[in-house]
């Protein structure tokens, strides 16, 4: 039965191991990346082992404050990918006058229902 544990969590684990005799390192195993997790699995026989959540900006800093080296070195960029998606928050568009009035030529009348095309 695979385990479901937190990104730094499973980083932080020393030694995996599955009942083929298997053991090693988060990194050693072959991980699939969805949009949420990584699903982890023996090198050896393919035997599913855990699901780890990606983290969150949140979970970085926790793992960053309980003495984390990979949160420490993630937190930088975690807090930059914050402050992008909070300048796109404020950026973003939410009425129509919001949008730039645009001096266009009126455009030609055309009609395009069925047999409505000009002849030449
Ligand atoms: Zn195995």
């Amino acid at each position: 039965m695979p385990v479901r544990v937190g990104y730094y969590e499973a980083a932080r684990r020393t030694t995996w191991e599955c009942s083929c005799g298997w053991h090693g390192r988060f990194e050693e195993m072959v991980q699939g990346l969805s949009s949420e997790l990584i699903e982890a699995s023996c090198p050896a026989c393919d035997a599913h082992l855990a699901s780890v959540d990606l983290p969150t900006i949140e979970d970085t800093r926790r793992a960053a404050d309980a003495g984390s080296d990979e949160a420490e070195r993630d937190l930088p960029r975690a807090e930059a990918t914050e402050g992008r998606w909070q300048r796109a928050a404020a950026l973003q568009l939410t009425r129509a006058d919001q949008l730039p009035h645009l001096d266009l030529p009126a455009p030609d009348p055309v009609c395009l229902g069925p047999g409505s095309r000009r002849r030449r």
